[in-house]
C-alpha cells in the first residue's frame, strides 16, 4: 500500500508520504544521496533511465517528482538557485519577443530582465500586475510571456492570478509565476491556470537558511520537454546533496508555513497599532488592497510582512536594538529574518524605481520564523521604543 496513490490525502500528509518515501532497494526512509556523475548501461539497445547526471540524477529526480506533485504539476525541475530556475525559464523566449512583468519583482529578476535579457533582444514592460487594464495595455503583438510575482516583494501586492491567466490565454502568452513567498502549501498557481511555477527553494521550501536552490514546475508535456531541454543545455542543475537538503526541509514545510503565517498575522495586527509605524504591508490585514483577492486564491497570507518607519535613522535604531530576528537578506527560515529592502533585496534597483514602488528608506521587511509570537512582539516593542 502506498499513500500517494490516493490523491484525496491532504498536502500535509502527501509531503511525508509520496512516491519517494522509502527506497525500493532497501526500505531506507530517507532518499539516498546519489553522487554518481555517470551510469553504467547494459548494452547498446538497453539504456537505463539515467546516463549522465546533468541530464538526470535519482536524488534530484526525487525532489523534482515531489515538488511536481505538490504543485499539482506533471514535471518538476531543480536548479542551482532560484535565479537559475528563473533565468532558465526566461530562455523559453527568443530574440525579438517581449515579456510583461510585475513592476515590484524580486531585485535579481529585475536585474536579469533589464540588464541581461535586453542584451539578447528580449524586451520587457513593467506593470502594476494588480491593474488589469494596465497589463492589457502593455501586451504587444510580440508579447510571449507574462511573469507574475505574488505577493510581490516587499509591499505584498496581490495579483489576481486567474484574471491575468485569462488575459494571457486571449493573447497567446505563456504565464510564469514566482511562488516563493507562498509555497504550494498556501498557493497552487497551476490549479489557477498558470503554465510555469518557479521558486527560490532557498526560502520557505528549504526553510533552514542552509541551502541555495531553485525549482520550476509545469503541467504540460510540451513545456516539460522544453524546460528539460533548457535545464540540460544550460546546465544550472541542483546537486544531489542540496537536493536532499531541500527534500529534508520540505517534510516540515506545512507545519512551518502554518505556524509562521499565524504568527505573522498577529504581529502585523500589533504593528498597525504602534505609533512609530507609518504603514504595514500584509495581505492578511482586512484593509490591505489585495485582501479579498488573496482570500479567494490562496489558503493563507504567508509569513512575510513589511512595515515603514519614519526614516533611515529610525531603521538604524531598531536594527541596533532588536535581539531576536537576524538582520540579513533572505526570508522563509525557521529563524525570523529582518531585512532592509532598499539596501538588500532591491539594491539592484535604481533609487527612483524603488521610491515609485514604495520601497522607501524607512521600509523594513520581516520574515516571521518559529519563535514564540509573544517573544517577537516584546522584542519589536523594546526596539521600536529605541
Ligand atoms: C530569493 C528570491 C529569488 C531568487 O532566488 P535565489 O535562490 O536567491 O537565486 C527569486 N524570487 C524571490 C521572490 C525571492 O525571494
Amino acid at each position: 500500500m502506498s499513500v500517494q496513490q490516493d490523491v484525496n490525502y491532504s498536502l500535509q500528509t502527501r509531503l511525508l508520504h509520496h512516491k519517494h518515501k522509502t527506497d525500493p532497494t532497501n526500505g531506507a526512509v530517507s532518499v539516498p544521496i546519489q553522487h554518481a556523475s555517470t551510469f553504467h548501461q547494459n548494452g547498446l539497445e538497453s539504456f537505463g533511465p539515467y546516463d549522465y547526471a546533468r541530464s538526470g540524477n535519482p536524488t534530484r529526480q526525487a525532489l523534482e517528482d515531489t515538488i511536481a506533485e505538490l504543485e499539482s504539476g506533471t514535471a518538476g525541475f531543480a536548479f542551482a538557485s532560484g535565479m537559475a530556475a528563473i533565468s532558465s525559464t526566461f530562455m523559453m523566449l527568443s530574440a525579438g519577443e517581449h515579456l510583461v512583468i510585475t513592476e515590484d519583482v524580486y531585485g535579481g529578476t529585475f536585474r536579469l530582465t533589464t540588464e541581461i535579457l535586453t542584451r539578447h533582444g528580449i524586451d520587457h514592460t513593467f506593470v502594476d500586475m494588480t491593474n488589469i487594464q494596465e497589463v492589457k495595455n502593455a501586451i504587444l503583438p510580440n508579447t510571449k510571456m507574462i511573469f507574475m510575482e505574488t505577493p510581490s516583494n516587499p509591499t505584498m501586492k496581490i495579483t489576481p492570478i486567474q484574471e491575468i491567466v485569462q488575459l494571457a490565454k486571449e493573447n497567446d502568452c505563456l504565464t510564469v509565476l514566482d511562488n516563493t513567498f507562498m509555497t504550494p502549501v498556501l498557493q497552487r498557481p497551476l490549479d489557477l491556470g498558470v503554465d510555469v511555477v518557479v521558486h527560490s527553494a532557498t526560502k520557505f521550501i528549504g526553510g533552514h537558511s542552509d541551502v541555495v536552490a531553485g525549482l520550476a514546475v509545469v503541467k504540460d508535456d510540451f513545456l516539460a520537454e522544453k524546460l528539460h531541454f533548457l535545464q540540460n543545455s544550460l546546465g544550472a542543475i541542483l546537486g544531489p546533496q542540496d537536493s536532499w537538503l531541500i527534500l529534508r526541509g520540505m517534510k516540515t514545510m506545512h507545519t512551518r508555513m502554518e505556524a509562521s503565517s499565524k504568527s505573522a498575522n498577529i504581529i502585523a495586527r500589533w504593528l498597525v497599532n504602534q505609533a512609530e509605524v507609518r504603514k504595514v504591508y500584509y495581505p492578511g490585514l482586512p484593509n490591505h488592497p489585495g485582501f479579498d483577492v488573496n482570500h479567494r486564491q490562496a489558503n493563507g497570507s504567508g509569513a512575510v510582512l513589511s512595515f515603514e518607519l519614519a526614516d533611515i535613522a529610525a531603521v538604524e535604531t531598531l536594527i541596533k536594538k532588536v535581539e531576536i530576528p537576524v538582520f540579513a537578506v533572505s526570508l522563509g527560515a525557521v529563524e525570523s529574518i529582518l531585512s532592509y529592502p532598499a539596501k538588500m533585496s532591491h539594491e539592484a534597483m535604481p533609487a527612483v524605481e524603488r521610491e515609485k514602488r514604495g520601497i522607501t528608506d524607512g521600509l523594513l521587511r520581516l520574515s516571521v520564523g518559529l519563535e514564540k509570537t509573544e517573544d517577537l512582539i516584546a522584542d519589536l516593542d523594546q526596539a521600536l521604543r529605541g
